[in-house]
């Protein structure tokens, strides 16, 4: 999808087409806990020779060869949908803001604001006892701001309220960068308003999916009984959730069209947007959220505002309440709110869509939320004290090693043509690299968090987001800004800014180490940054020039040779079965793929390059294997993963990325080089007669 949301409920909306690499979202859970104040640093290696299974044949399935000693030592946590090398750090790094968080919370007159405000925000999330006390109390005054809406032409100050505290009702508004010009933020109108993750869900119609909706109704039903509607009306109201949802499903673009920002360019202004708005004044709407109620915007998805037009119009004022009554309390049914809320909001979300058999405790979940919210007044202490300088350094010499490797393969590219590889070089050549965390933190003092108010701090924290966005529209760009907080375990590239980024919690082991050698590191966080760097030339990237606006700068036979390319993989993702009737979609994950393929036949280049002038022993053993042969298993174990059956239906489904079992054998067998490094037969299964290669 072209904007991926960092984490499943951020409501703030950042319309950058933020290509992440590993997650989709945050892992949804995670295992089992160890106490804070017992957690030691597990041996994570880059390189683990422990992890080979040497019963499988490297040739007949890499995948396993690599993971199954890690599978053995790591068996599926109740709480995790999906435990892979990430989740073992992300887990790691979640103690080490457990730790953080903690000694913020203990009062004293020592604190700085941020302390204050971090520390009083996990205590209050972890309070459970006085969540439960309050019941629906904290959210009464926003019930009654929906119980009092008589007509559909209060609904524009309404939603631009709702949207300010994070409920994802109808559509969604911030500022972006605008496609033609990116040194313009401009706002910016997304189609939303719905319940499951994406609009296939309302429109398939094998049996599995009509179930899930039927469980979905079930959730919405007993949600809004808990909140004290009788069930008979329960019911009802749910059905006609269902049904509004649909609709607006219906009229939104598949998450494949997504991908392309073409089908989301659509510049127009207020007038303009008016005009096809006819039942919901936009004046109105931008008063209320305090955005600019003049200049150029972009609606994104016409067909789906017609939609919505024609919704307003025709639905009972009843059934709009109802509908939004839905979206608050979906909003905070979590942490926030009772137990009895914040069970049934996991029981459909974490286990019937992703199979996980136990909630997370508590602490993990009220330190996500501090990330989530503030996430830099966290990462400024977590990189004091987790994140060297020497790290960020080693990081960015892989990086400038990485893009000299691009810059000769685009040299040797024998299908692209004189003018469009100028044009690729000069791209290159300007994209930015940010390593580890901003040069310049936020600034959270407007924030207010009172101990002991969870609801409201989180409400607070979504209009404090809001705020920060909307304040962006006709302003400079702001290129130092980040998408991801330093904890996080994932990496991206923007479109738009061209730029890479590599968050600090990303830059340790099992991703990177000092202490182990190029092979490992190149071959595992050196493919990673590849995967960035190709995502300025995949599928969606290679539509932006070097200055991030969308413009074309190829040749028409260049392009035609780049999509006969990229064609080859899309069929060859199709073809994979993920799980029993479900083939991956080779269209949605094609951006990924090209990626992984690019990045790590990029970080193969520029380690070749380094070992050569190391005058490396290529053919000199450590724990077992070559050189080569220990970048490829380093490759491999950064995908080592567990995944529910269910949670690989959702990915296989909706997940731009591939499972990691495909991002490692699948990519490997498009490069003939790995089969080689393991002198591997014509006839075994990693060796394929026609392997894809675009970059
Ligand atoms: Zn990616």
């Amino acid at each position: 999808m072209f904007r991926l949301a960092v984490s499943p409920n951020c409501s703030s909306i950042a319309f950058l087409a933020v290509l992440a690499f590993g997650f989709a979202s945050v892992p949804a859970l995670c295992q089992s806990a160890a106490s804070a104040s017992s957690a030691s640093a597990p041996d994570l290696r880059v390189f683990d020779s422990s992890l080979i299974d040497k019963t499988v044949d490297p040739c007949e399935n890499f995948y396993r060869f690599s993971c199954n000693g890690w599978f053995k030592r790591n068996p599926l946590p109740a709480d995790q949908a999906a435990y892979g090398r990430f989740t073992e750090l992300y887990e790691l790094n979640r103690l080490h803001l457990r730790q953080i968080l903690e000694a913020a919370a203990a009062p004293s007159p020592a604190r700085s604001a941020n302390e204050q405000k971090i520390g009083d925000e996990y205590a209050s999330c972890m309070d459970a006892p006085a969540v439960n006390k309050l019941g629906l109390a904290p959210l009464a005054p926003e019930l009654d701001r929906i119980t009092t809406l008589k007509s559909a032409a209060n609904l524009p100050a309404l939603l631009a309220h709702l949207h300010s505290i994070g409920v994802n009702a109808f559509f969604g508004m911030g500022s972006s960068q605008d496609f033609a010009d990116s040194s313009a933020m401009i706002s910016f109108y997304i189609a939303g308003g719905l319940g499951l993750p994406e609009r296939d869900y309302y429109t398939r119609t094998d049996a599995k999916s009509v179930e899930l909706r039927r469980q979905y109704v079930d959730h919405v039903r007993t949600i809004f009984t808990l909140a004290g509607e009788l069930k008979a009306q329960a019911a009802k109201d749910a059905e006609t959730v269902l049904a509004i949802e649909t609709r607006l499903a219906k009229a939104s673009l598949t998450m494949t069209e997504q991908r392309d920002p073409q089908n989301l360019n659509h510049p127009t202004d207020v007038a303009g947007f008016q005009k096809e708005l006819t039942h919901f004044s936009l004046a109105d709407y931008a008063a209320a959220a305090h955005a600019p109620a003049a200049g150029k915007m972009n609606d994104s998805e016409p067909k789906f505002y017609a939609e919505f037009n024609s919704l307003v119009a025709d639905t009972p004022i009843a059934q709009i309440r109802t509908y939004l009554r839905w979206h608050l309390l979906h909003a905070y049914a979590g942490a926030s709110l009772p137990e009895s809320f914040d069970r049934e909001n996991w029981n459909f979300y974490s286990h019937i869509l992703n199979g996980a058999e136990k909630q997370q405790e508590r602490w993990k979940r009220c330190t996500t939320r501090v990330d989530r919210e503030m996430g830099e007044a966290l990462g400024q202490v977590y990189v004091v004290k987790y994140f060297p300088a020497a790290e960020k350094q080693r990081t960015l010499e892989m990086t400038l090693a990485i893009e000299q490797a691009m810059d000769k393969d685009i040299d040797a590219l024998g299908w692209m043509s004189a003018a469009t590889r100028v044009k690729a070089k000069d791209k290159l050549h300007a994209v930015m690299n940010k390593i580890g965390y901003p040069d310049k933190w936020r600034d959270y003092s407007t924030l207010e968090i009172v101990r002991g108010d969870a609801l409201g701090n989180q409400m607070r924290a979504h209009q404090f987001e809001h705020a920060r966005d909307l304040a962006k529209i006709g302003k400079p760009v702001d290129k130092g800004e980040w998408q991801m907080t330093p904890p996080t375990v994932n990496a991206y590239y923007e479109p738009q800014m061209n730029n890479v980024n590599f968050p600090a919690g990303y830059l340790q082991p099992p991703f990177f180490s000092g202490k182990e050698d190029d092979a490992a590191n190149y071959g595992d966080m050196g493919s990673t940054i590849g995967h960035e760097l190709t995502h300025g030339f995949d599928d969606q990237g290679r539509q932006f020039d070097k200055d991030g606006n969308l413009r074309n700068w190829w040749t028409a036979e260049d392009e035609r040779q780049f999509t006969d390319r990229a064609d080859c993989m899309v069929k060859q993702y199709d073809a994979i079965e993920a799980v029993p009737g479900v083939h991956l979609n080779g269209k949605l994950t094609l951006g990924e793929n090209l990626a992984d393929l690019g990045g790590l036949w990029l970080a193969w280049l520029a380690w070749l390059d380094k070992a050569d002038a190391a005058h490396l022993d290529m053919a000199a053993k450590t724990d077992g294997y070559t050189p080569d042969q220990r970048f490829w298993i380093a490759y491999a174990q950064q995908w080592c993963t567990q995944t529910r059956p269910e949670q690989l239906r959702t990915q296989a489904q909706g997940d731009p990325h591939a499972p990691d079992e495909y991002r490692t054998n699948t990519v490997l067998q498009d490069l003939p080089e790995f089969a080689r490094s393991f002198s591997c037969k014509k006839t075994a299964a990693m060796v394929i007669p026609n392997p894809c290669r675009v970059w």
